[in-house]
């Protein structure tokens, strides 16, 4: 079942701030086509223009997975779900963010001074990229560990891969490419992800790539870069 890989970046710079850049991934398999992540709200011009110059369309996009329920990958979800007709796939740890705004839901209870620090820290964030006004929507399923894509026509399966949230996911496609969401990341150089919700969960995720048979990992963050290159770089925390 081959199926084209199109990569879909947005870099977030605001002035002298450089966050780097955010990733979609659109896999078309015969006519369909599948969305990984659906960046910014801010971003959703863009992202339109290029679902378009790929040929994704309202009625060809089938199917929509978010890895975890960040803004910076869940901003498009509501528009996208309403104007393609595409179904929405989340874990179900997740799926309470989406639909109440609220990322704190998938994640542990923090000390009421972190929470603050973090509101804060987002605030400032939102003022400088505006990030755009997230929309709430709902999930059409729930997916979760070993759940094929092949029900939709697509080569990959689900993965559950907490640590950055409780249900943050990857997809693993028979290739070995791994669309591993924020997980992993690749800033100066390919490595875990520095926002950790449980750290003990992110270790053994990262301990279950191993024995996946993963040659390229597409991160939500940075370029794709090779199983063998995070391995040589990663130390776990
Ligand atoms: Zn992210």
């Amino acid at each position: 079942m081959p199926q084209e890989i199109k990569t879909i970046t947005f870099p977030m710079q605001a002035g002298i701030i450089n966050m780097g850049v955010t990733n979609c991934y659109l896999l078309k398999a015969a006519d369909s086509y599948l969305l990984i992540d659906t960046a910014f709200a801010n971003k959703r011009a863009e992202l339109v223009k290029e679902l378009d110059s790929a040929g994704c369309r309202p009625g060809n996009l089938k199917l929509i997975v978010i890895t975890h329920a960040d803004l910076d990958h869940t901003g498009n979800g509501a528009y996208l779900r309403q104007n393609y007709g595409a179904k929405i796939g989340i874990h179900r740890y997740e799926a309470g963010v989406i639909e109440n705004g609220d990322s704190s839901l998938s994640r542990r209870k923090r000390p009421l001074h972190e929470r603050i620090l973090g509101g804060i820290i987002l605030g400032v964030l939102s003022l400088f990229f505006r990030f755009g006004n997230f929309e709430r929507f709902s999930a059409d399923v729930c997916v979760d560990d070993g759940d094929d894509l092949s029900a939709y026509g697509f080569d990959g399966k689900v993965i559950h891969l907490p640590g950055h949230s409780r249900g943050s996911i990857g997809i693993l496609t028979s290739a070995g490419d791994l669309f591993c969401g924020d997980l992993l990341w690749n800033m100066s150089k390919p490595g875990a992800h520095s926002i950790v919700d449980d750290a003990t969960e992110m270790r053994a995720s990262i301990q279950r790539l191993k024995s996946l048979g993963i040659k390229t990992i597409y991160p939500g963050h940075g370029q794709p870069f090779s199983m063998d290159s995070f391995l040589e770089n990663y130390q776990p925390r």
